[in-house]
């Protein structure tokens, strides 16, 4: 991709293809989206709900009609296979709009809470308030469901958007702003700021009410740093280094296929790709061999048959290099794939490496690789797999295979992660009932499911009274008060209730309080 201020041409990683030319947003416009953000807001949040929901189904109907030209936007843009853009990009996207336009309501509405009994006649709700405007910035491994899921969530309970794509796969962003505009969303209710890291800086620095941001710890230390000057709330969904731990009982042969998928999707280029795999030395040699079985049968290219696409920018190549080459300096063995020596320097296309001998300093251990890389480490009981999965960070997901699974579970409990999956990978992502995030380094809060749609609002708590009565009984005056108090303390809160002294403690407090 070559860039300048007016001039943005886009070139697909994986062919080399231009495919788009479009234009960056300049930092001095920030002003002039955030000014429209606010006019915005006044209406978008306080539309009817089923209106502003009724925009959901028009994006996801302009979706679904265009959901071949979606996925070539994404698979060029990013240099992903179509079959990774469409089930893992676009699927997710639909089911969430799916999710909203059936339960978004329900779980933003006012909702009723308990209220104690000491506080007879009164009742109490929590109450849901957009925050105002949400600053989105987003990475580019997923450049469309890392994008929209985090914009639809805040945009469903009035807040207004301002979203700011990654730079690397900037056509996808250009066509998200595209879909919202097609699918008739009002102006200035969601708005794409296109640009690097100097504008996303300028975005932050606008004071947002919130900001939503995935991608890299160092970025997000940045941006909480920035955030907290203003005291405004952000959330983070950062890197990851995702064991997998297979246990001797496991189903070899799922295991395998589960832990080729899971590393070599996307190019491995995933924050819950498989990144450490933690295989009980009783089968280690059986599991390495059809680990490779498997990663033999794999085709790499930029069709719709292809499992492995390309890197999707040029620096993530250098990393992985950095990272293989540091693992085989100290002592590694290269099972599949090539040297970095002899790797084609004008190529996006790394073939999927699996690597053993694998030693706790090589950096495939302990940092976040993010490309198609498998580290196969043996251990020898459950309690060195938790220690070593758990020696890392990160924990952001993880994943246990095991036939036994309560035994799966026991390891899963102990496991510091965001999530942890029994005899699958990074599926738990796709539940938008499950909350997502990370723990560590990781990442600060969740999002998903009913949480994710309320830490878009200010929860506010409502107590409410019928105001019939002239006075409350822990109101002025005190005089007289005191021992009733006591009295009703001690025969409500101790292991048995003693309701008569409860209510004649009580009833002479309502009389002392006229
Ligand atoms: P990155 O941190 O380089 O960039 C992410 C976004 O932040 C981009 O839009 C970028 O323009 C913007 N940005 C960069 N510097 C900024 C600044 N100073 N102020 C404001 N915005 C700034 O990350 P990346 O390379 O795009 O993404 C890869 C990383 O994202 C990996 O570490 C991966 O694990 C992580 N990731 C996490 C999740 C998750 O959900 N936890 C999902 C996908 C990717």
């Amino acid at each position: 991709m070559t860039k300048t201020k007016e001039h943005w041409d886009v070139y697909s990683p994986s062919t080399g293809e231009h495919i788009y030319t479009m234009n960056e947003t300049d930092v001095t416009e920030v002003d002039s989206f955030v000014a429209k953000s606010k006019q915005a807001f006044q209406t978008w949040s306080r539309m009817d709900f089923s209106k502003r929901l009724s925009y959901f189904a028009n994006l996801r109907n302009v979706i679904l009609q265009e959901l071949d030209q979606t996925t070539d936007v994404i698979a060029k843009d990013a240099g992903k296979v179509q079959m990774d853009a469409l089930v893992a990009d676009i699927m997710p996207v639909l089911d969430f709009l799916k999710f909203l336009e059936s339960s978004a309501e329900a779980i933003l509405r006012r909702q009723k809470v308990k209220t104690p009994i000491v506080f007879i006649g009164k009742k109490s709700y929590v109450e849901y308030m957009p925050r105002g405007i949400v600053l989105v910035i987003s990475p580019w491994n997923y450049p469309f469901q890392l994008s929209m899921i985090p914009i639809l969530s805040a945009l469903v309970s009035g807040n207004t958007v301002i979203a700011k794509p990654s730079e690397i796969t900037p056509y996808v962003g250009k066509y998200m702003e595209e879909l919202f505009e097609r699918a008739g969303f009002p102006e200035g209710v969601v708005q794409f700021a296109h640009g690097g890291k100097e504008l996303g800086g300028a975005l932050v620095a606008s004071k947002p009410d919130y900001i939503f941001f995935t991608g890299s710890v160092a970025t997000g230390k940045i941006i909480a740093k920035q955030a907290a000057e203003h005291l405004i709330p952000v959330t983070l969904e950062l890197g990851g280094k995702d064991p997998m731990i297979v246990c001797r009982d496991a189903n070899i042969e799922r295991a395998a296929k589960g832990a080729v998928w899971g590393a070599f999707t996307n190019s491995g280029q995933v924050c819950m790709s498989v990144e450490r795999l933690y295989v009980d030395e009783t089968i280690y040699e059986p599991f390495i061999s059809a680990v490779k079985k498997e990663v033999a049968a794999l085709t790499q290219g930029a069709s719709k048959e292809h499992d492995v696409g390309s890197m999707t920018f040029h620096t993530q190549v250098q990393i992985v290099k950095n990272h293989v080459n540091d693992a085989l300096v100290k002592g590694a063995v290269l099972e599949t794939g090539k040297n970095p020596t002899d790797w084609d320097e004008d190529s996006m296309f790394l073939q999927p490496m699996v690597l053993s001998s694998i030693t706790n300093d090589m950096k495939i251990v302990s940092e976040e690789t993010f490309g198609p890389i498998m580290p196969i480490i043996p251990f020898k009981d459950e309690q060195e797999a938790i220690y070593l999965a758990n020696k890392s960070e990160y924990g952001l997901n993880a994943s246990v295979w095991s036939n036994d699974i309560q035994r799966a579970n026991q390891i899963a409990s102990q496991l510091v992660s965001g999530a942890v999956i029994i005899n699958d990978v990074i599926i738990s992502v796709a539940n938008h009932h499950l909350p997502f995030g990370g723990a560590k380094q990781s990442g600060v809060g969740r999002y998903h499911g009913e949480q994710g749609l309320r830490m878009f609002c200010h929860e506010k708590a409502i107590m409410q009274d019928a105001g019939k009565k002239s006075n409350e009984i822990q109101w002025y005056p005190y005089n007289g008060k005191f021992d009733d108090f006591k009295n009703m303390i001690e025969a409500f809160y101790g292991n048995q209730r003693k309701w008569v002294r409860f209510l004649k403690s009580y009833l002479n407090l309502l009389k002392k309080s006229k």
